[in-house]
């Protein structure tokens, strides 16, 4: 029987991966996000996919539901709860970028929502060292503040008004941080993302 010549047949190559999708996909409600917390086999967060995304990949066995939401999703052959948290089956090695990056919504988190000069509302995010006198668009020199500190901080140092702060101002760092510029935070990812209770997000 001869061989086919190598390369000739196309049978065997993979190709892209085509992952299979469930013929009935959940329809995000009032009590799901329609977005899942991925974490590493060794639990350590690793992104948000959509729920679409996280049953995929546990009717493929490549993550196991580790929370989920009391909707339930009916695929061909089986039922499934609609997962808040999952978990891979295998470790994956990810390359994380250096720094978090600096946004309005992440300093907010970082600042727990409050103005770090009277600890009101924050609405606005004020810069310690005014950027009119060289202050750096930077963690270290940006906070959260209230509208009513912000305008009366207006362009002086802290040391002319004789304010201070709670603490400095740090650079975020950590898994849950990778998460936070971008998105809200599921209330049932806050135990994976090493997160109090109390910081909303
Ligand atoms: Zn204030």
């Amino acid at each position: 029987m001869p061989r086919s010549a190598p390369g000739s047949s196309s049978a065997g190559h993979p190709g892209p991966r085509r992952d299979p999708v469930p013929s009935l996909l959940p329809v995000p409600s009032a009590g799901t996000t329609g977005a899942t917390l991925l974490l590493n086999a060794t639990y350590e967060p690793l992104c948000v996919v959509s729920s679409r995304r996280a049953i995929v990949l546990v009717l493929a066995e490549k993550a196991e539901s580790v929370d989920s939401a009391p909707e339930v999703v009916h695929a061909e052959t089986v039922s499934l709860a609609v997962p808040v948290v999952v978990r891979l089956t295998r470790f994956v090695r990810v390359p994380y970028p250096a720094s978090v990056p600096l946004s309005r919504r992440a300093v907010f988190t970082r600042d727990g929502q409050t103005c770090v000069y009277c600890g009101g509302s924050a609405t606005s995010i004020d810069h310690v060292v005014p950027r009119s006198r060289g202050g750096t668009h930077t963690w270290d020199n940006v906070v959260a503040a209230c509208r009513r500190c912000n305008h009366t901080k207006a362009d002086r140092s802290l040391a002319e008004l004789g304010w201070a702060l709670p603490h400095p101002p740090r650079t975020p760092s950590g898994a849950a941080w990778r998460l936070l510029g971008t998105r809200s935070v599921d209330p049932r990812w806050r135990e994976w993302l090493g997160m109090p209770e109390s910081v909303s997000a």
